[in-house]
């Protein structure tokens, strides 16, 4: 890269320069705890210059013909291919995940560029039934304009990459507000591509900087066209009473309760295994990990078993550590989350621990939680931490009636009968449900794109005939 990592820029009408207000921040390595950079730390008025920038590059950015919108998109996946070693070790150490999990974010970054440049140059629009005999009807894709990104820590280069992507690629332009726990490989290496890539200036603006400051700046900016916000229910819920206010579009993804449903004919090793990737993989920090398991009786005690040996055997420890299969924790605040208001308050309700529930600094061993019941924080809350949390039930309706009701992203059910469990998956209230599987097949090409709307087109295509008292005085059409 050009410069280190952390140099503690904004990029905004594509130059590198400091918050307006003088302010930096430290950025951290989670697992040791060094100092790896800094961060500016914006506030409105940089939010204000950055929307400012965005605004006037947008009408040209549009006009570009799409191959040449997705060429320079092709040239920043070129940036990450060419720095894919540098920026898979910057994400194991700003956000704490193993290899696997950084590849698994530096590659998705790569795939959504690469897709988008094609999304660019396909279908813009649609020809439809006219309404009346003599007319033509289309409908095209415009973009929305600006568009303002805020974006959390757990996957922070692909969860701004799935937004920022497909927004450049339909003529939009951006403001991109990463998370001040990730902001490098989240937001600055973003800028560096950018730069790199040729993109003209306002066209990709990154503004760090602490959420209630310039992220809430952003958040209610008139000048925005679509807010998409990717992050916790507390701060979506006050973004969305905010933009209520005077109907400002948003778009939220937010977090939930997610469920791992195990039936009572279900492969008990294939789910045990399963269940490690849905609650631990990146600490269980990701918001479609299975938050809770609901577990037919029949097949509960081997599950328990099956699980509590597996957790127990995983290593703990610096991902740069070959062999480690869990990292630290994000920050203290999030590992006091996960242990003090949902462990430890589920244990003094009658949870038993089968493993785990025990840490060292950010390190929280692999939890293993028995005897769960819906009062529970680790039944109703998402956890964001590696903890799996045991109900047992007595029937597949129980399952299902316990599964539904709270808010959920992704769920999961184990059975050896595919029709059953296909069954139950339609009855499962969550965006997505996995049958026999976890979470872990979610990649670039599953995401929709919708940064465009649709412009209705009516087209005359025989002799207008207008009613007489549309006509002028003299008669003239
Ligand atoms: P968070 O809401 O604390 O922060 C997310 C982003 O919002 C950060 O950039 C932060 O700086 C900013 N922010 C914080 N307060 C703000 C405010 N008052 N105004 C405007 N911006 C503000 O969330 P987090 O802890 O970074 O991320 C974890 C949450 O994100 C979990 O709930 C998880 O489920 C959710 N998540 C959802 C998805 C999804 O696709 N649905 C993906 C990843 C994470």
């Amino acid at each position: 890269m050009t410069t280190p990592a952390g140099d503690g820029q904004l990029y905004i009408q594509g130059k590198f320069r400091p918050a307006a207000g003088g302010r930096t921040g430290p950025v951290w390595e989670k697992a040791t705890g060094a100092r790896i950079g800094t961060y500016a730390r914006g506030d409105a008025t940089d939010a204000d210059a950055a929307v400012a920038a965005a605004r006037e590059a947008q009408p040209g950015w549009a006009a570009l013909a799409a191959p040449e919108r997705g060429a320079y998109l092709r040239r920043f996946a070129d940036y990450l291919r060419e720095h894919h070693e540098e920026l898979v070790l910057l994400s194991m150490r700003e956000t704490g995940g193993v290899r696997a999990k950084a590849e698994d974010e530096v590659g998705t970054s790569i795939r959504q560029l690469d897709i988008s440049a094609v999304q660019a140059t396909e279908n813009a629009g649609d020809l439809l039934p006219p309404y009346k005999a003599g007319k033509l009807s289309m409908s095209r894709a415009v973009p929305l304009g600006v568009l303002g990104i805020i974006t959390p820590w757990n996957y922070p280069m692909n969860l701004a990459m799935r937004a920022v992507a497909p927004g450049l690629a339909f003529g939009n332009t951006v403001v991109l507000k990463p998370a001040e726990l990730t902001p490098v490989i989240g937001g600055q290496v973003l800028a560096r591509a950018a730069e790199a890539a040729g993109l003209p200036p306002g066209v990709l603006n990154v503004v760090t900087g602490d959420g209630p400051d310039a992220g809430w700046a952003l958040a209610e900016h008139r000048g925005v066209d679509l807010l998409d916000f990717t992050g916790s229910r507390q701060v979506g819920l006050a973004i969305a009473a905010s933009a209520a206010a005077d109907l400002r579009p948003i778009r939220l993804e937010l977090g939930g309760s997610n469920a791992f449903v195990v039936l009572d004919d279900a492969d008990v090793d294939l789910a045990a295994s399963a269940a490690m990737i849905a609650s631990y993989e990146f600490q269980g920090q990701t918001c479609i990990s299975s938050s809770r398991h609901i577990v037919l009786r029949e097949v509960a005690d081997r599950y328990v078993d099956a699980v509590t040996r597996r957790a127990a055997a995983l290593t703990v420890g610096d991902p740069l550590t070959p062999g480690v299969d869990l990292g630290p924790l994000i920050s203290e605040a999030q590992r006091d989350r996960v242990h003090q208001q949902i462990v430890q308050p589920s244990v003094a309700l009658g949870a038993r621990v089968a493993t785990g529930a025990t840490y060292e600094g950010l390190f929280y061993r692999p939890t293993v939680l028995t005897d769960v019941t819906p009062e529970m924080p680790a039944f109703a809350e998402e956890i964001f931490g590696p903890v799996i949390p045991i109900t047992v039930v007595d029937s597949e309706r129980e399952a299902i009636e316990l599964v539904n009701g709270y808010p959920m992203l992704m769920n999961s059910v184990f059975t050896a009968d595919l029709v059953r469990g296909m069954t139950v998956a339609e009855r499962l209230q969550a965006g997505e449900v996995h049958v026999n599987d976890a979470h872990a097949r979610h990649g670039a090409e599953n995401q929709m794109p919708g940064f465009t709307r649709r412009q209705w087109i009516g087209v005359q295509r025989t002799p207008l005939t207008l009613p007489a008292w549309t006509a002028d005085p003299d008669g003239r059409r």
